[in-house]
């Protein structure tokens, strides 16, 4: 029985009240936030009007404004988002939380001159001692100046960003809401209702005939569809080749990459080097043929566990020791300031309660401590989601308490690094006391698994996602039949021989929300790359290696994403990241072989 919020002990609820201390006070700093608003806007400070605005000084006043409204809107907004997370069903917290999310956008709207005008001024204006504090917000605008085009191009393109996302948003609604699916059997030959939610949890069910027909009837939905489902992605690939022709970018995927100013080498380095280390995955592929004693393998049984034991437990308590002594590596101050955060000022809400969102995140604002959310049961996951959203907690806490608001806030590529860092923590510690062969199996087994979807098979999104990109620019039309061709052929390199493939594999790609981002997927494979290559580092190094990860935890954006990790000790437009981490899933799976698989 799901409890109530008021039957959780104080101790195990985040704290809010270092953003508000209540309603009261948060409705009061709305309406402060919205105190000048007129007729025609709601921030007349940062109305353009007749004003002189090439003055450093003037130039100063206005983004000072800005990052003003900015900084208080998302306290805001976030105290908002927590509270309506707590219950779903209020209508109280959501409708404050929706003013918010207009608030947020008016911001957006009415500050939208503020970056022309910066670019269309010297650099001997912008990079006056006036102006210090914003000196990094505006040499990464500057850097971007090459494609930025003129004011009235600027506005019409902004005007095309509705249109633009139309056959995102028409797959999103195909895939959340129209699709249904033939319902999948169990090998008793009773029927079981397929959806995206029960479909991952049957491809890990025992159950062989449940699987294959679960991923049967999945992709023959959207098999039904595929030309119109082709159509889409092609459609949402061409938005990506629009908006990089028209801003001067060579490809899709250099306009995707450069406002982070990433190299476009680090992605293709990226496909280079886990192709160089398929070998591996091959042979993890053919060790849990052999292991599950199977004729063939199929793709529905590559979710399956390879070790069943009754799961241990774990208190939320003992939860949170493990995991302030498996970050011991990132020094006493590190510990002391996550244990501070875990235990006495309370930025977790642990429990499930009635109506409160699922899964779990962290998420910080800039004045307040940063907040985790937990539905925790107990289970291993758990204790590894608490270590991963620590690891996103304290990147957070160091960088609002390090950087100024502008500076403060990581950029994605970098962003699951600390999160991914802490759990190869935890895993290693939890190695370490194995008390038997077989809870070592079980553990190497979720580990090998972890690293395969996140490393190789988002590598494998990836190179089909540039592959897609590729053919568009080249003014080649995507057709099922040559896609579904293409897919295949990755499937079998990545994989390799011990895999027997179903025609309905084919079609996976019509299936993967991701591709309607814009290389996205890639920076999951390079963030865990990056972790594994640092908690290396740090565990073996010693005191140079942890402050120079540490620097990194409370960088923010002060650097470019690169840049920022180089800092730390690893070089992502180097194979060697990668190169670490296959060489780790090699000898994972060694160990595990060695444990089940030949005694
Ligand atoms: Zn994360």
């Amino acid at each position: 029985m799901t409890k109530n919020r008021d039957e959780i002990p104080e101790k195990y609820r985040w704290n809010l009240s270092h953003l508000f201390p209540n309603f009261e006070a948060w409705e009061k700093e709305k309406n402060e936030l919205l105190a000048e608003k007129t007729n025609t806007c709601f921030w007349p400070e940062l109305s353009k009007g007749k004003r002189d605005i090439s003055s450093p000084l003037e130039i100063k006043k206005i983004l000072d404004s800005y990052f003003r409204i900015e900084r208080k809107t998302y306290n805001a907004l976030i105290y908002c988002m927590l509270w309506r997370d707590e219950d779903v069903g209020d209508t109280k917290s959501k409708e404050s939380f929706e003013q918010c999310a207009y608030i947020a956008h008016k911001l957006g709207e009415e500050a939208a001159w503020i970056r022309p005008l910066l670019l269309s001024l010297s650099e001997e204006i912008l990079f006056d001692a006036e102006l210090k504090e914003y000196e990094n917000f505006l040499k990464k605008l500057l850097d971007l100046k090459p494609h930025t085009l003129t004011e009235e191009l600027e506005a019409l393109i902004s005007l095309t960003s509705k249109p633009l996302t139309t056959a995102q948003q028409a797959f999103g609604m195909f895939n959340n809401a129209d699709i249904t699916f033939t319902p999948a059997t169990t090998e008793t030959g009773e029927e079981k209702e397929l959806t995206h939610g029960s479909y991952s949890l049957y491809l890990q069910d025992s159950d062989r005939t449940l699987r294959k027909t679960a991923f049967t009837h999945l992709h023959e939905g959207f098999q039904k569809f595929e030309n119109t489902l082709t159509e889409l992605l092609q459609g949402h690939v061409h938005t990506h080749n629009f908006t990089a022709r028209a801003r001067g970018y060579k490809s899709c995927l250099e306009a995707a990459l450069t406002p982070n100013n990433i190299p476009t080498s680090v992605y293709t380095t990226l496909i280079e080097t886990v192709r160089e280390n398929l070998g591996a995955l091959h042979s993890y592929i053919a060790l849990r043929k052999e292991l599950l004693g199977y004729d063939s393998l199929h793709l529905y049984d590559l979710h399956v566990p390879l070790k069943e034991v009754t799961e241990k437990k774990y208190t939320y308590d003992e939860a949170v020791d493990i995991v302030l002594e498996a970050v011991s590596p990132l020094g006493a101050t590190y510990q002391t300031d996550l244990e501070k955060g875990l235990k006495s000022d309370r930025w977790v809400d642990v429990y499930e309660t009635k109506r409160k969102r699922s899964g779990a995140y962290s998420c910080s604002s800039y004045d307040s401590p940063p907040y985790i959310l937990l539905n925790f049961q107990g289970t291993l996951r758990d204790v590894m989601t608490l270590a991963h959203e620590a690891g996103h907690s304290m990147h957070s806490f160091y960088s609002n308490k390090t950087q100024s608001f502008q500076d403060s806030r990581y950029p994605i590529f970098v962003a699951e690094v600390a999160s991914t860092f802490n759990e190869e923590l935890v895993f290693q510690l939890l190695l370490s006391r194995c008390k038997t062969e077989d809870e070592k199996a079980y553990l190497l087994s979720r580990k090998i698994d972890d690293i395969r979807s996140t490393l190789y098979r988002q590598t494998q999104f990836a190179e089909f996602e540039l592959l897609l990109h590729t053919l568009a620019e080249q003014g080649v039309p995507l057709t099922p039949a040559h896609l579904k061709n293409e897919y295949t052929r990755l499937n079998k390199e990545y994989y390799g021989d011990a895999l027997t493939l179903d025609p309905q594999g084919a079609v996976e790609f019509l299936r993967i929300p991701h591709f309607y981002s814009n290389f996205y997927v890639y920076q999951y494979a390079t963030g865990i790359s990056a972790a594994f290559a640092l908690v290396e580092r740090v565990t073996k190094n010693g005191e140079d290696a942890r402050k120079q990860y540490l620097n990194f935890l409370s960088s923010g954006c002060a650097k470019y994403p690169i840049d920022l990790l180089r800092d730390a000790g690893v070089d992502m437009t180097t194979k060697q990241p990668v190169e670490i981490l296959a060489h780790s899933f090699s000898s994972l799976c060694t160990q595990f072989s060695e444990i089940s698989g030949h005694r």
